[in-house]
């Protein structure tokens, strides 16, 4: 498995409507951070420092639900990075 652990049994599609990628998530919500051009808080940050925004630009697309889905949904996607076919979805 690639974007979530082995056994996963319900994940959240997401798509990120500013950079395109197309990932799994354990966590479930309408929006989330993306993990390719989002930002996470930086906790270092100064008290002078404007606090940075995170965007919550990745928009869940479809639950996957039961392992088999699971599976199958982390293989293809991550056949999709390493150069696999993009038009495997509809
Ligand atoms: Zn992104």
């Amino acid at each position: 498995m690639y974007f979530v652990p082995d056994g996963t049994e319900r994940c959240g599609f997401y798509e990120c409507a500013d950079c395109d990628n197309r990932f799994l998530d354990t966590r479930i919500a309408p929006t989330l951070v993306c993990p390719y051009c989002g930002k996470e808080v930086d906790m270092e940050i100064g008290p002078d420092e404007e606090m940075p925004v995170q965007r919550e630009s990745a928009k869940l697309i479809e639950m996957i639900e039961g392992t088999e889905n699971v599976e199958k949904y982390d293989t293809l996607l991550s056949l999709a990075i390493t150069g696999g076919d993009f038009n495997w979805i509809d």
